[in-house]
């Protein structure tokens, strides 16, 4: 069985660790360690040096029960900001958040969690369990940028499961969207705002211009687009010479999301024309959509778990990316578990003892199923 105490202790010694993108060395080498000790054989791949980290993805291998496929277990190790100093708060009623300055860290520290406790509890038992796969990776809160790298053919496995979502237990998503990040440079020409405006070439009316004639918001029922950044000027006296712009466009649809960001890209080069400006335009792709049948074994393993433990199980759609979109256009078929974590992304980031018990058991459960 899950070890409550043993849990959370480690759930509160991983969020004593600083783990920011691109810098989770610490949460590697800890990964690493209990890994060994399981008798996983583990691997780490090139992800960091490409991404001048301090850590690699770490991949693990446990044989097991040969009658049975694999199935691979990811999470990711990176939290995003504030990153830096966090402690874990255990409070009367159960509930673990941050100091209040921080992020919790719950997203992903409850899913390594989970599957460390769960690998631990089968090993105690000596219990027969299916060849097991774990992926823990570097970067996921930078679209993905570290599983990005991953080596694919070290991969057994045809499915599993990401555990990184919010939501409670018994929570699954089976679909998630393309989402397109665009990073817009409009280049113009700085002149003494007073004395000779007409000699610029103003590089926020540019992308104003640009903006005010972009959809922003819901495109249809399954597209948005937002821009969320928007830098340039150095002084009120100054025709600004450069402005930089950053947004996205995600849809459920792949083609949908490339022929938007298409769309984008003319209406700022119009204007950028218009006024005589350069543009840059680069688009790269966060995460590409992707759709699991719920009639797949990977889904119907999912529901037969939950209903053991009788937990309430759904399949939802979820308009946010996950390492999972990145396994997905490699072929592999996954969903995406919640995975005891509550308002991410914030220092009001919460978990709680309960929650990262079930998870644990969840995790247990689908490596133990023969199904
Ligand atoms: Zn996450």
């Amino acid at each position: 069985m899950v070890n409550r105490e043993r849990l959370i202790e480690e759930f509160v010694q991983l969020v004593a660790m600083d783990s920011p993108s691109f810098d989770e060395g610490k949460v590697g080498a800890y990964v690493k360690n209990q890994l060994s000790e399981l008798g996983f054989e583990v691997r780490e791949d090139e992800a960091g040096v490409k991404n001048h980290g301090s850590c690699g993805n770490i991949y693990g291998y446990l044989a097991g029960d040969k009658a049975l496929e694999p199935i691979l277990f990811c999470v990711h190790m990176d939290t995003v900001e504030p990153a830096k100093g966090k402690a874990a708060v255990i409070h009367e009623d159960g509930r673990i958040t941050s100091n209040g300055d921080t992020v919790l860290g719950a997203d992903d520290f409850a899913g390594i969690t989970a599957i460390l406790e769960a690998l631990r509890t089968i090993k105690e038992e000596a219990l027969s369990h299916r060849p097991i796969e774990v992926l823990f990776t570097t970067a996921e809160e930078v679209y993905s940028k570290g599983i990005a790298h991953f080596d694919y053919s070290w991969l057994l496995s045809k499915e599993g499961y990401t555990l990184d979502l919010t939501g409670p237990v018994g929570l699954a998503a089976y679909k998630a969207p393309t989402i397109m990040a665009m990073d817009i440079q409009i280049q113009g020409k700085a002149a003494h705002a007073g004395f000779a405006p007409e000699e610029g070439i103003h590089a926020i009316a540019v992308a104003a211009k640009a903006i005010s004639e972009l959809t922003l918001g819901h495109i249809d029922e399954e597209t948005t687009q937002n821009i969320g950044i928007i830098q340039g000027g150095l002084m009120s006296n100054i025709i600004p010479e450069y402005c930089r712009v950053r947004g996205e466009v995600r849809s459920y649809c792949h083609e949908k999301a490339v022929r938007e960001t298409e769309k984008t890209k003319e209406i700022f080069q119009r204007a950028a024309d218009a006024y005589k400006a350069k543009l840059i335009f680069d688009v790269s792709i966060g995460c590409k959509a992707y759709e699991t049948s719920k009639d797949d074994t990977v889904v119907k393993r999912f529901e037969a778990v939950c209903k053991d433990l009788a937990l309430p199980c759904s399949l939802i759609e979820t308009f946010g990316g996950s390492d999972n979109n990145v396994l997905a256009d490699f072929g592999f078929r996954g969903i995406v578990l919640a995975t005891a974590m509550n308002q991410c992304h914030s220092v009001k980031e919460y978990t709680s003892a309960e929650e990262l018990c079930r998870i644990a058991e969840v995790t247990r459960q689908l490596m133990l199923s023969d199904m």
